[in-house]
């Protein structure tokens, strides 16, 4: 019997782990990873990049994430001697009918206390000489690290804490008994005081094994990349971002120098028909028929059906792509840029078709359910973590768990339904 077990081995489910063994020292974790190995998905498929804070509406949990994120991502590299870098970021107005909008992010980064500054195109050019803008952010306290590396330093503390990860084992089941969980998984059954889901791509599906309504469907948006060759990496020096999309700041290609210098473009976003669907041609009915047979899906197609189809051309077609990368460097040529690894996110979506924008936590009895944990959740794995842990209670024998309810930026406490 466990006191807490952890569905899913991302780094979001480590560091719940983690930050549980550091607040119950004598409770016994347990993590259960589907895959042979840890951080297989979201977490080992992302830019790499440790977020500012800067694009978030202030008062959102991402924006709080990510500021703190930040800051504790990057002591926890430096105490634990992961390779990381603080090499900041420019973001770049190339349209005149983008600059209200970089003023925005630039007031937005004030506003958060960040160190930006606003940019000549001249000033822009000292920083990164190929870029070509009308005017630059500069966010000086974006960095970069590989997120692989943190997760399994969070699994060595884990086990240092005498906590269990078990991977291989997929939970197929969970059921309630006398107020123990039984979780049910490929490698046989499991018991525990308390449940955590941390399930990332299949987040939905875990908590409806245990009976819990999210009140959102993940749909899997692939993002894939292309990576600069070799010879031409001296295009970028650090992170070109272009000014995001204020209804989706997650469009838009940008230019991400990993902790490796190999240079990466994108991503870009487009639905998957597989939830764990890393290539084109990955195809899953199940899956399929259930992200085309949620009305929320239908409702978000019609509204955005044009970002929609253009996010689809430049998945087929390596020029559009190009093309959108040479709005920021014009010297950068089909030539220059070889597909790399793609990444799919784990995007929460309402019935109502609103993408949920900020991370959706969801309890039920005797278990908490993370059901959006959107870009920057790797740069603020260790803040999630400690937010959670600090909002599970202690498990005994005898006392059942104040159920917790965090949806929408708010936390509300509600009655245990027992
Ligand atoms: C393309 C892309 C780029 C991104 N870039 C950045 C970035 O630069 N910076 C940043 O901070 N964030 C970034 N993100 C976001 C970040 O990577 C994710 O928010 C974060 O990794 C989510 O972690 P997770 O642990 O919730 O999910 P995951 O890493 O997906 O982990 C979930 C785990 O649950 C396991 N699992 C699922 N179902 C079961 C089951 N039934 N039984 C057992 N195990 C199960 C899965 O195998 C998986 O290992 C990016 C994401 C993507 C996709």
């Amino acid at each position: 019997m466990h006191d807490y077990a952890i569905i899913g081995g991302g780094i979001v489910g480590l560091a719940t782990a983690m930050a549980l063994g550091d607040k119950h020292p004598n409770a016994n974790v347990l993590v259960l990873e589907k895959e042979q190995d840890l951080a297989q998905h979201q977490s080992g498929r992302n830019s790499g990049v440790i977020h500012s804070g800067i694009y978030y509406k202030p008062g959102s949990l991402k924006a709080r994430f990510a500021r703190e994120g930040n800051r504790s991502m990057n002591k926890f590299c430096r105490e634990h001697g992961i390779k990381h870098e603080v090499c900041g970021k420019v973001i770049v107005a190339t349209k005149a009918a983008e600059l209200p909008l970089l003023d925005n992010l630039f007031q937005r980064g004030l506003d958060h206390g960040l160190a930006v500054a606003r940019l000549s195109p001249e000033q822009v050019q000292e920083i990164e000489p190929h870029v070509r803008c009308l005017a630059g952010v500069k966010v000086p306290s974006t960095g970069i690290v590989n997120y692989r590396d943190v997760s399994a330093k969070y699994v060595e503390l884990i086990k240092l804490q005498g906590g269990t990860v078990q991977t291989g084992t997929r939970v197929d089941r969970l059921r309630e008994v006398n107020g123990i969980q039984l979780i049910e998984t490929s490698r046989g059954e499991f018991e525990a005081g308390f449940i955590l889901n941390c399930a990332g791509l299949f987040s939905d599906r875990v908590a409806r094994f245990g009976g819990l309504d999210p009140g959102a469907k993940i749909v899997p948006f692939r993002g894939e990349y292309y990576e600069l060759v070799p010879e031409r990496r001296y295009l970028v020096k650090s992170l070109v971002y272009p000014v995001p999309n204020p209804s989706f700041p997650f469009l838009g290609v940008h230019f991400t120098r990993m902790i490796d210098d190999s240079v990466h473009a994108g991503p870009n976003a487009v639905l998957a028909f597989m939830r764990e669907g890393y290539r084109r041609t990955d195809i899953n009915f199940a899956d399929l028929f259930e992200t085309l047979t949620f009305p929320g899906f239908w409702k978000l197609a019609r509204k955005h059906y044009q970002d929609g189809i253009m996010e689809m051309v430049r998945s087929v077609s390596k020029r559009t792509f190009t093309k959108s990368l040479q709005q920021l460097i014009p010297e950068v040529t089909e030539d220059d840029l070889i597909p790399t690894d793609s990444g799919v996110r784990a995007q929460a979506l309402m019935a109502d078709g609103k993408l949920v924008d900020d991370f959706l936590v969801v309890s039920g009895r005797n278990s908490i359910h993370v059901c959006n944990a959107p870009s920057p959740a790797a740069t603020a794995s260790v803040e999630i973590g400690r937010f959670i842990a600090n909002h599970v209670p202690e498990v005994t024998s005898t006392r059942r768990p104040l159920c917790i309810c965090l949806a929408n930026q708010q936390v509300c406490r509600v009655n245990d339904p027992a």
